[in-house]
């Protein structure tokens, strides 16, 4: 386990699917059912769970007891960089906000230290990028944070994520003009074209974008 070097990556362990499948239990795109389809929350989640499961191993701590919850707190205690992000997030799902009883930064937005548990945790990609995190890293661990906590943000910025995972999950990224027009249909509410759709560079064509240029993205 590389934790003796400074931000060890995350979701590089488990190799990425290399197509985008439907999902067998609720039809949507594998992932787009996060988090509540159980197996599209266990194919994300799978990229963030052994990266877990190698800390685990390393500090010779067992799953799912008192143990792996004193790790879990050791390791959101630990500096920036110390651990791969996967782990900060995954901790992050084990501890409970002490303040709301929430998992930690998925609390209402009026929670203090639900807010600053997760403003924390971007420290990491501020500081890793774009070496010891790609873009596409970076695009999942948002995706991730935005769907276990759909109610601290607008809609629209959810069901981008939602709609844009499970093409996350097989490594792509959409490019800054493609986020542009996604992000522009998704507001003109055509979700249900989107997901239609087999890939990002679909879901950038579709015809009668409401285009928009420059200023504010009035998400
Ligand atoms: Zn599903
Ligand atoms: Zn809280």
């Amino acid at each position: 386990m590389a934790v003796d070097q400074p931000f060890p990556p995350g979701t590089r362990r488990a190799p990425r699917p290399t197509e985008v499948l439907p999902c067998a239990a609720c039809g949507e795109l594998a992932g787009r059912g996060y988090p509540t389809c159980r197996p599209c929350t266990e194919f994300a989640d799978r990229l963030w769970l052994v990266d877990w499961q190698a800390l685990l191993a390393a500090e010779q701590v067992g799953a799912e007891g008192a143990d792996e919850r004193r790790l879990a707190e050791q390791v959101l205690a630990g500096e920036v960089g110390r651990y791969p992000w996967t782990c900060t997030d995954w901790a992050m799902s084990l501890v409970r906000c002490p303040a709301c009883g929430a998992e930690l930064g998925t609390g209402v937005m009026s929670c203090l230290r639900c807010r600053i548990a997760d403003e924390a945790r971007w420290a990491w990609d501020h500081a890793g990028r774009p070496v010891r995190m790609t873009g596409n890293e970076h695009a999942l661990r948002v995706a991730r944070t935005v769907l276990r906590a759909p109610h601290r943000q607008r809609e629209t910025i959810v069901h981008g994520w939602r709609l844009a995972l499970p093409f996350l999950l097989i490594g792509e990224s959409p490019r800054a003009e493609q986020a542009r027009r996604i992000r522009a249909y998704v507001l003109a509410k055509r979700y249900e074209e989107l997901a239609e759709c087999h890939s990002l560079a679909e879901m950038a064509r579709l015809p009668g974008v409401p285009w928009r240029t420059g200023g504010p993205d009035g998400r």
